[in-house]
C-alpha cells in the first residue's frame, strides 16, 4: 500500500447578521419566532415581485472578503441557480456563479496542543466568497414534512477554500479561525447552536508526491465543529479502506450525508456528471459595480483581526489559551477589556476575569451573560481600590454577585462587609492584640521580625477580616516604637 495523504477543502455557509433579509425587508432574526411569520411575497417567490439587494449584506460580505485578503471584483452580479426543493419557494436560488463578489484570498490559522498552546502556523487559500439567499427549513415528522419559510431569504456568505487542508484537525482549526474572523468583522454572529454557520467538506486521498486531485467525497451540511471533525475522520478511514480494497481512489465524485447520532456517513448521490443548475444571470437585479475608492474606504475602516487582537493580548502577558478564550467569548472579552482599561494591570485583570469571575461562573453553572457585566465588575474594583473592602473580601463579594445577581455596593451594605480603615478603631484592636500576645512581643523585641505576623493575624481574625491590613501594620509599628 503506497503512502497516502488526505486532501480536504471546505465550503462554509455563514448567515450574515443583517436587520433584513437578502432581497426583501422581512425581519432577518427569526430565532424563536412562530413558523412562517417573517415572510413576504418577495421571499415567498410570488409572481410579479422583484428582489432588491440588501446594501448592509453587501457591505458585510465585502468586509469579510477583505479580512480574508481576497480581491474584490469591482464588477460582479447575481445568478439564478435552478433546482427544485420544497424549501425553495422561488424554484431557484439567487446566488453568484462566475462573477462572485470576491476571489483569491488566504486565511492564516494556528494549530494548538491539548493545553491550548500553539504548535504550528498554517495557511489555507480562499478560492472565492459569494453572496446568496438561504432556503427555508423542513421538519420531517413520520410521513409528513413541515415547511417553515422564516429562514428563506436570509443573507448567506459562501466561502470556498482551496484543497489546502491535510487533516480533520486542520479543517477544524481553520473553521474556528474563520468563525473568529467573521465575528470580529461583525459580518456574522456565527452562532453554531442556531445553525448560523454550516460546512460542506470535500475529502479525497492521493499518493504522497503526486499532485493530481482524485475524485472526492463531499460530506453535506455539517453544523458543528464536532460533526466536522468526526465526519472527516470517519470518511478518511472509509476512503483508506476502499483504496486498500480497490487499489486506488474513488472512480467518481460522490455526495454523502453525516448521521450525527450513528456517527457515520451515508451515500446520497453517486455523481457521474456535474449537476446542471442552469445558471443564468439574474435578470431582475442589475450587476453590482464598485469603485476602488469605495473598496479602499471599507478596507481602511476594517475592525481589528482576531490574530491582531491575539497578539495584543499576548503582548500584555496573557498566554495563547487565555487570549483565545477571550476572543472566542465576546461577552467575556468586553469585560476583560473594560477591567484592563481601568486597572492597566494585565495580571490583575486576568486574575479577576479569567480566574475568579470565570471560576465562579463555572462552579455555579452559569454562563457569562448570567453574571455581572463590565459596569458591575468596575464598581466592584472601585470598592477594592478605594479601600471599602479588601481584595480578599472582593472575592467573596464577586461570588455573591454571581449567586444573587445583586451589585457590589448592595452586597457590601447588606452583609456589613466594609473594611475598617478608621485609625482609632484599629488602634484599639491592635492594642488588644498586643496585650493578648505577650510572647510574640517578646520575640519581636528579641529581634524576630516574623513574630509581628501573629499580631496582625490576631487582629484580622478578631475583625473578621475587615480591618485594613496596611493600617494594622502601620499602627502596630507605631505602638511598638513608642
Ligand atoms: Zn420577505
Amino acid at each position: 500500500m503506497p503512502e497516502l495523504e488526505t486532501i480536504i477543502g471546505l465550503e462554509v455557509h455563514a448567515q450574515m447578521s443583517t436587520k433584513t433579509k437578502m432581497f426583501c425587508s422581512c425581519d432577518n432574526d427569526a430565532f424563536g419566532k412562530a413558523p412562517n411569520t417573517t415572510v413576504c411575497p418577495v421571499c415567498m417567490g410570488h409572481p410579479g415581485t422583484l428582489p432588491a439587494p440588501n446594501g448592509e449584506a453587501i457591505a458585510k460580505a465585502m468586509k469579510a472578503s477583505l479580512a480574508l485578503q481576497c480581491t474584490i471584483n469591482l464588477s460582479n452580479h447575481f445568478d439564478r441557480k435552478h433546482y427544485f426543493y420544497p424549501d425553495l419557494p422561488m424554484g431557484f436560488q439567487i446566488s453568484q456563479y462566475d462573477y462572485p463578489i470576491a476571489s483569491k484570498g488566504v486565511l492564516d490559522y494556528s494549530m494548538m496542543d491539548a493545553s491550548g498552546q500553539k504548535i504550528a502556523d498554517k495557511t489555507c487559500g480562499i478560492t472565492r466568497l459569494h453572496m446568496e439567499n438561504d432556503a427555508g427549513k423542513l421538519t420531517h415528522r413520520g410521513t409528513t414534512t413541515l415547511c417553515d419559510y422564516n429562514r428563506a431569504g436570509t443573507p448567506l456568505m459562501e466561502i470556498v477554500t482551496e484543497p489546502d487542508l491535510r487533516s480533520s484537525d486542520e479543517a477544524v482549526a481553520f473553521a474556528q479561525e474563520l468563525r473568529r474572523l467573521l465575528i470580529a468583522m461583525n459580518a456574522s454572529e456565527a452562532d453554531m447552536f442556531k445553525g448560523m454557520m454550516r460546512f460542506d467538506a470535500s475529502i479525497s486521498l492521493r499518493e504522497v508526491g503526486t499532485k493530481k486531485l482524485n475524485p472526492r467525497s463531499e460530506i453535506k451540511n455539517l453544523n458543528s465543529f464536532k460533526a466536522l471533525e468526526k465526519a472527516l475522520q470517519y470518511e478518511e478511514k472509509r476512503l483508506r479502506k476502499a483504496w486498500d480494497k480497490d487499489g486506488g481512489p474513488l472512480p467518481n465524485d460522490i455526495t454523502v450525508g453525516w448521521l450525527d447520532d450513528q456517527e457515520k456517513t451515508k451515500m446520497l448521490r453517486n455523481k457521474e456528471t456535474a449537476d446542471d443548475y442552469r445558471y443564468m444571470p439574474e435578470p431582475d437585479i442589475p450587476p453590482l459595480e464598485f469603485t476602488q475608492k469605495e473598496v479602499d474606504a471599507i478596507a481602511a475602516a476594517l475592525p481589528m483581526l482576531p490574530q491582531e487582537k491575539k497578539e495584543q493580548y499576548t503582548k500584555i502577558g496573557l498566554d495563547d489559551a487565555q487570549a483565545l478564550l477571550l476572543i472566542d467569548q465576546s461577552a467575556l472579552q468586553l469585560i476583560f477589556d473594560a477591567v484592563f482599561e481601568k486597572t492597566k494591570d494585565a495580571k490583575r485583570s486576568s486574575s479577576l476575569v479569567l480566574t475568579q469571575l470565570l471560576g465562579f461562573l463555572n462552579s455555579h453553572e452559569k454562563d457569562v451573560s448570567q453574571g455581572p457585566d463590565s459596569e458591575n465588575m468596575l464598581e466592584l474594583i472601585g470598592k477594592i481600590d478605594d479601600g471599602t473592602i479588601s481584595a480578599n473580601a472582593g472575592k467573596d463579594v464577586l461570588e455573591k454577585m454571581i449567586i444573587s445577581g445583586k451589585n457590589a455596593s448592595t452586597i457590601i451594605e447588606e452583609e456589613g462587609m466594609q473594611q475598617i480603615s478608621d485609625d482609632s478603631a484599629i488602634e484599639t484592636m491592635v492594642q488588644a492584640a498586643i496585650d493578648a500576645n505577650p510572647k510574640a512581643i517578646e520575640d519581636f523585641k528579641a529581634g524576630n521580625e516574623k513574630a509581628l505576623g501573629a499580631i496582625v493575624g490576631f487582629v484580622m481574625k478578631e475583625s473578621k477580616g475587615q480591618a485594613n491590613p496596611a493600617i494594622v501594620n502601620k499602627i502596630l509599628r507605631e505602638l511598638l516604637a513608642n
